[in-house]
């Protein structure tokens, strides 16, 4: 009789399983099954392990079963690294023998081609039948940390033992997972869960998220992203995370086209745009980081320091040395970090142990060579560690006498305080000794001031989606829609997307459609001169390519030459549309876009052509608070320039949050109508004075029928 399918095994037991069978098990450490084997013996696993060996009747001092099929007993986990080529046909055999589920550490299949794509969608149909849950495969497998179950052929795993701690980790790349905890472990970090999850053919990538937000043994989740199999489930994940505290961090892979394209063969599975990957991790107050290293060490800060209290307050540069607080010093704006504006309150106290002379910051206790220096130290940094005009402690040391004990100094001091301490040993092998310190007090170390700069900078903007997630939600603004009964699909014409504006309170300009020259008159001068003309064409994207837009005609005349000129263009027109005049001291772009899956985004940036050269652009998903939008405003290069730069006004900020709320509301009720809308430009003028939409453009999808 067939054994009774199982109940699909909870996540819980794949990562803590009660049996574990290695297919393929061996002596040699050189082999895949060799040193899965190797490394469970080694982290002490402490379930049931059951090596599968068709030849040998002992490995490892364990009695070996020639096949699953030969097991007698209810098993948790397979892990296979069989060669592809024999894949299915033990897929089938731990199916049939009830497992519970299967790491699969094979590769060469959807990351291989349309063939292994083939294979790897029987062997996940298989499971799927049989009830069995997949890991992988082309994964490393998973380092449960917290219970010493070791599933992995990652030699990561080489070392004696890694140090059970909060940093959780999923990777779509087995063999940067088994680096970044490796690095993370010379650091003294501590893990709890480490998955690498590979391509996904069952268990994705959001499933094991999940998992780690109702994990207690993680503190901190750490990501590898490609690509995402269910892109929808993400956002909610990153927010359901922030709610239970716990950060997230998250390197996406192709951010450049080239990264792009790399990323696209690896695991088989869409990049997806990198600028709407970031627009929902920053919303979702997660962090997106460029660097794999600086987010593993930025966890282990996370998991390890005291948190930020807020984000934008400045960090007290400290040490014995001119040299290395200078330079620190002039570091820090490249990182978008600056030096802490000391209270007086806190000046009182350095003044208790510093001459005036060093009472501000970077602070250099080096010119002491005597005992009172360590005094000195240890007094400051007190002082600083729950300074409020202090966000973090930086601390660059250099070769000195006693490093190692100088180094245990700080520990205890940064744990009586609430803010974090960054030190750094900037020297080679003669600071070994105060790393082994900093390791031995659990506590962590940097090797550049880079480093260090680059983790503060991410606790940052750890802080900022702490601040992020306490708001409120976004409320819909007075008049912004509702949506009109009747939307036709397709383009629309400048003048029917402005229409569409109008409904959401976004202010427009003053215009009339006009059939004949004779008609454009009478609306000129119904609007008043001066007008703009321009001519109709709703498959026309850029008008003035086409010389269709004719700016300041002053008169009557002014008006029929232009028309004239307009009726002579080299594509037919509807008409021409007769506008106002719109002043404006700026040109920004607003648009909105929908991403099947993700949902509605808007974005902000400097209009005209210059959109395209300068790509100053941001980007959120819809709708927007009035504090989003205006960050938005904030990160634009453009920004210097809105809030009146050299004798120019300050302009119209308030309108452009405004206008662009407006337009994310639009954007989030168009909904999957929304193919894309363009307000390019809307002029903005000097503060109080408002702004103007002179150009829209949009595309719908037809209605659903
Ligand atoms: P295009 O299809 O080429 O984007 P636009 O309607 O945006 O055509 O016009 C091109 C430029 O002309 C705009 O970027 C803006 O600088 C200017 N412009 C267009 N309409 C007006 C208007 N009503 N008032 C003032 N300037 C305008
Ligand atoms: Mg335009």
């Amino acid at each position: 009789m067939p054994p009774m399918l199982p109940d699909r095994l909870p996540l819980a037991r794949i990562i803590n399983p009660r049996s574990v069978a290695v297919i393929g098990a061996s002596e040699d450490v050189g082999k895949f099954g060799g040193r899965v084997i190797h490394y469970l013996i080694r982290h002490g696993y402490s379930g049931r392990l059951l090596p599968i060996n068709p030849i040998r009747p002992v490995i490892r001092g364990l009695p070996t079963h020639a096949s699953m099929a030969a097991v007698p007993e209810p098993v948790d986990v397979a892990i296979l690294a069989v060669p592809a080529a024999t894949l299915l046909r033990e897929i089938e055999t731990c199916a049939t023998a009830g497992v519970g589920a299967c790491i699969v550490i094979t590769g060469k299949l959807a990351d291989a081609g349309p063939e292994g794509a083939a294979l790897e969608a029987r062997v996940a149909a298989v499971a799927r039948r049989a009830g069995m849950r997949l890991v992988g495969p082309n994964c490393l497998g998973i380092f449960n940390v917290t219970d010493g179950a070791m599933l992995s052929s990652s030699l990561a795993l080489e070392v004696a033992r890694l140090k059970p701690g909060g940093i959780g980790m999923i990777s779509q790349s087995g063999a940067l997972m088994g680096a970044l905890v490796s690095l993370g472990h010379r650091h003294g970090a501590g893990f709890s869960r480490c998955i690498s999850v590979g391509n996904q053919a069952d268990l994705d990538f959001c499933d094991f998220l999940d998992y780690l937000i109702g994990d207690p043994a993680t503190r901190v989740v750490t990501l590898y992203v490609e690509g995402l199999k269910h892109p929808a489930r993400f956002a909610p994940l990153l927010r359901r995370a922030r709610a239970a505290g716990k950060p997230v961090l998250c390197v996406k892979a192709g951010r450049s086209e080239a990264g792009a394209q790399a990323a696209r063969s690896h695991t088989a599975s869409l990049a997806g745009s990198h600028a709407t990957f970031a627009a929902l991790c920053r919303d979702a107050g997660a962090v997106l980081l460029d660097d794999p290293s600086v987010m593993v060490l930025a966890a282990d800060a996370l998991d390890r320091l005291a948190p930020l209290p807020r984000a934008g307050t400045g960090v007290a540069v400290v040490a014995s040395s001119g040299g290395s607080t200078v330079t620190t010093t002039d570091m820090l704006d490249g990182f978008g970090l600056r030096t802490a504006h000391l209270a007086p309150a806190t000046r009182t106290e350095m003044a208790r142990w510093m001459p005036e002379s060093h009472v501000h910051l970077p602070l250099d206790t080096g010119s002491f060579h005597d005992n009172t220096s360590e005094e000195a130290l240890t007094g400051c940094l007190r002082a600083f560690m729950t300074a409020p005009d202090i966000g973090a402690v930086l601390v660059p040391m250099t070769t000195q006498p006693a490093m190692a004990k100088r180094a245990a100094l700080l520990p205890p001091l940064a744990r009586e305080g609430g803010r974090p301490l960054l030190y750094v040993m900037m020297a080679g092998e003669v600071g070994d000794a105060a790393r082994e310190a900093m390791r031995a007090a659990d506590f962590p170390f940097f090797d550049h001031v880079a480093q260090a700069l680059a983790v503060l900078r991410t606790l940052e903007a750890e802080a900022e989606g702490r601040g992020r997630a306490a708001l409120p939600p976004p409320v819909r603004p007075t008049g912004a829609g509702p949506l009109p009964a009747i939307l036709p699909g397709g383009a629309l014409t400048e003048a029917e997307a402005k229409r569409l504006a109008a409904a959401y309170g976004i202010p427009v300009t003053r215009e009339r459609f006009a059939a004949t020259a004779a008609e454009a008159l009478a609306a000129a001068e119904a609007i008043g001169f001066p007008v703009v003309l321009k001519g109709v064409n709703r498959s026309v994207v850029h008008k003035s390519d086409l010389g269709l837009v004719r700016l300041g005609l002053g008169d009557a005349a002014a008006l029929r030459a232009a028309h004239s000129a307009l009726m002579a263009a080299p594509v037919p027109l509807e008409g021409v549309l007769v506008q106002e005049m719109a002043r404006g001291e700026a040109e920004l772009i607003l648009g909105a876009r929908h991403e099947p899956e993700l949902g509605a985004f808007v974005l902000v940036g400097i209009g005209g052509v210059l959109v395209e050269v300068l790509r100053d652009v941001q980007l959120a998903p819809a709708p927007l608070r009035a504090e989003d939008a205006q960050a938005m405003l904030r990160r634009l290069a453009l920004w210097p320039v809105l809030e009146g730069v050299r004798g120019r006004p300050a302009l119209d900020v308030g309108a452009a949050v405004e206008t662009l709320v407006r337009l994310s509301w639009l954007a989030a009720d168009l909904g999957p109508r929304l193919v894309e809308l363009d307000l390019n430009p809307i002029l903005l003028r000097a503060a109080g004075e408002g702004c103007t939409a002179v150009d829209a453009r949009a595309t719908l999808r037809e209605a659903a029928p």
